[in-house]
């Protein structure tokens, strides 16, 4: 039988401001089955996409996308902060509600042509992930999917990758 993986989220209320509910999935990857069966549905994803490569961004997206990309037999490569990468990187930036951020990748750590699923915990306007894809696409990689455990409907992130295939476990 299948679990309501909704059960394994916790939603917390006035996080980490008032008037935003977060969404954390961290009782989703304590529990065995339900880490597995979450796997299992993105694996399933990317398998029918012939993945060649995972990239997530840091942190959550580390956690959602190695076990894929071990169940797969593929690489995983990370997309990180400022400073974190000790070789040559590409770098993207994307807007903050306040302010810009960034995020970096090696530049050898996809190769032109690698067909790549990035994975995130959690899409909300899209700006993490649309970075992530873009450094990708720097590198020459083609990105086939994104997969996300969860998505918030509302901040409306699947228009900036709607050019993209997206498949998210959960909506709120
Ligand atoms: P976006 O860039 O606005 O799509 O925000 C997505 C990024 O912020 C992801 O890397 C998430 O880990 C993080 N994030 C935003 N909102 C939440 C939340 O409610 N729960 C957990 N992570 C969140």
């Amino acid at each position: 039988m299948a679990l309501d993986l909704t059960e394994y989220v916790a939603s917390i209320p006035d996080y980490p401001e008032k008037g935003i509910i977060f969404r954390d999935i961290s009782p989703l990857m304590a529990d065995g089955e339900a880490y597995k069966q979450a796997t299992a549905q993105i694996v399933q994803f990317a398998h029918d996409k012939g993945v060649e490569m995972i990239v997530g961004p840091e942190a959550r997206g580390f956690i959602v996308g190695c076990p894929v990309a071990y169940e797969l037999g593929v690489g995983f490569a990370p997309a990180r902060k400022k400073g974190k990468l000790p070789r040559e990187t590409v770098k993207a930036e994307y807007k903050l509600e306040y302010g810009t951020s960034a995020l970096y990748m090696h530049k050898d750590a996809v190769k032109p042509g690698q067909r790549v699923l990035v994975t995130d915990d959690l899409l909300a306007t899209g700006g993490t992930i649309s970075a992530t894809i873009d450094l990708v696409e720097q590198l020459g990689g083609i990105v086939v999917g994104c997969a996300f455990i969860i998505e918030l409907n509302a901040l409306e992130g699947r228009k900036k990758i709607k050019n993209y295939d997206v498949l998210s476990l959960m909506n709120y």
